[in-house]
């Protein structure tokens, strides 16, 4: 993809047409991914309400899984799932 150059950006660098922030596939930043066990994540949706990207998927009530092209990998959802189930493990991204 070829960059523009200043001259070719909105005055004041301005995003026009938001929302678009689902475009940008942030995910491409992670180092590390959440993978959750669905055999011990009871949906208490603890990492649901921290996750600072939405990136936590639901459906009917219940966890689904990640939106991996979007989750950076901050590791705060497995911080807050209770440690009496740690239902989520950090692993490392394969390059
Ligand atoms: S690692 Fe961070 S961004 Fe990814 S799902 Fe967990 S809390 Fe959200
Ligand atoms: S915090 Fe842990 S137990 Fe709770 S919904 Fe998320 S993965 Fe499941």
């Amino acid at each position: 993809m070829k960059l523009k150059s200043w001259k070719e950006l909105p005055e004041g660098a301005i995003i026009p047409g938001a929302p678009n922030s689902p475009e940008f596939k942030t995910g491409d930043w992670r180092t590390e991914r959440p993978v959750i066990n669905f055999d011990k994540c009871t949906h208490c949706h603890l990492c649901w309400l921290y996750c600072p990207d939405s990136s936590i998927l639901t459906e009917n009530g219940k966890i689904k899984g990640v939106d991996y092209d979007h989750c950076k990998g901050c590791g705060i959802c497995a911080e807050v799932c209770p440690p009496s189930i740690k239902a989520i493990t950090m692993e490392k991204e394969e390059v």
